[in-house]
């Protein structure tokens, strides 16, 4: 069908995408999710992205950071592996002996020449799923050739000016739609067009989130949903299913965290805390 496809989602939707757990499973039925990124100063980044990924259900977190991260990953955040780059300060080359199942790319990353070379490298022989954030999108935008590489559903979440980096300006919200639309058409992929109301583009589907308030709008809040979603993939959820769905509990989490927090004290870190009482108001 070529028809626009226009939907607002609520609880209602997502309670048959739900996935419960189920009795007889262990960690390697949830999958193993792979969070790469940071640099020297923004290690945080990778800590927000992969402790939201743990926290929306998936089995297994391992982390990949330049050597810098190694220390401060280990010592706040138990329950990840840990790879580090051989370079202190930044990623030059994306090796690790895992078979992830999704891999979170681009926050804290930053956009050194020897990362976007490392990143081309990777692309050129990944076929696992990828969420990309951040900085990898800020470098893909400024080398567009290597769009190509991404595997088929790759899910981009940039916010407004790193949109505006991959598919240029727009004259007003429908022209921007258009604009997303034709960019996910070409590229296969899917286009999270984040803000007060985020809206997840899929060739002619738009979904526009019902959840999340203006507490967001605070550092870190970013990294946390591109875990989330990739946690959602690993645990079986279809590429676009997990990132409507991962969209919703995002901002579920932070209206439910809110009521305890106000809106100008939300942090990043009590959107991954409340993640488990976004889940349980399904229900
Ligand atoms: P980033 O800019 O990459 O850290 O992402 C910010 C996150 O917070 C995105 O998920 C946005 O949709 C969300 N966000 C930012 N500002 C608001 C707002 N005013 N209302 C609702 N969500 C917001
Ligand atoms: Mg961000």
């Amino acid at each position: 069908a070529t028809e626009t496809e226009v939907e607002l989602m609520g609880k209602l939707e997502m309670l048959p995408i739900y996935q419960p757990r189920e009795k007889f499973s262990n960690k390697g039925t949830y999958g193993h999710a792979l969070v790469v990124g940071g640099s020297y100063g923004k290690i945080g980044a990778v800590v927000l992205s992969a402790r939201a990924a743990l926290a929306s259900g998936v089995g297994l977190v391992t982390t990949f950071t330049p050597k810098c991260g190694y220390i401060p990953l280990q010592s706040s955040f138990p329950e990840a592996m840990v790879i580090t780059d051989t370079d202190d300060e930044k990623i030059t080359a994306i090796s690790y002996d895992i078979a992830p199942t999704a891999i979170a790319l681009g926050m804290g990353m930053g956009t050194h020449k020897e990362t976007h070379l490392a990143l081309k490298e990777f692309l050129k022989n990944n076929t696992t799923a990828l969420v990309i954030d951040a900085d990898a999108l800020n470098i893909l935008a400024a080398h567009k050739a290597d769009l190509k590489l991404l595997p088929p559903q790759t899910v981009l979440t940039p916010h407004p000016k790193e949109l505006e980096r991959l598919i240029g300006t727009w004259t007003d919200d429908f022209d921007k739609l258009k604009k997303a639309e034709a960019f996910t058409k070409k590229h296969g992929c899917i286009l999270v067009i984040k803000g007060a109301h985020t809206i997840t583009v899929f060739g002619n589907k738009f979904y526009v989130n019902a959840t999340g308030n203006p507490g967001l709008a605070t550092g870190g809040t970013g990294d946390v949903l591109t875990g989330i979603i990739t946690g959602l993939i690993c645990q079986g959820y279809e590429p676009f299913i997990a990132t409507v769905f991962g969209v919703y509990l995002h901002g579920k989490s932070a209206d439910i965290a809110v009521e305890d927090y106000g809106y100008q004290s939300l942090t990043a870190s009590h959107v991954i805390d409340y993640l488990g009482r976004a889940y349980l108001n399904l229900f």
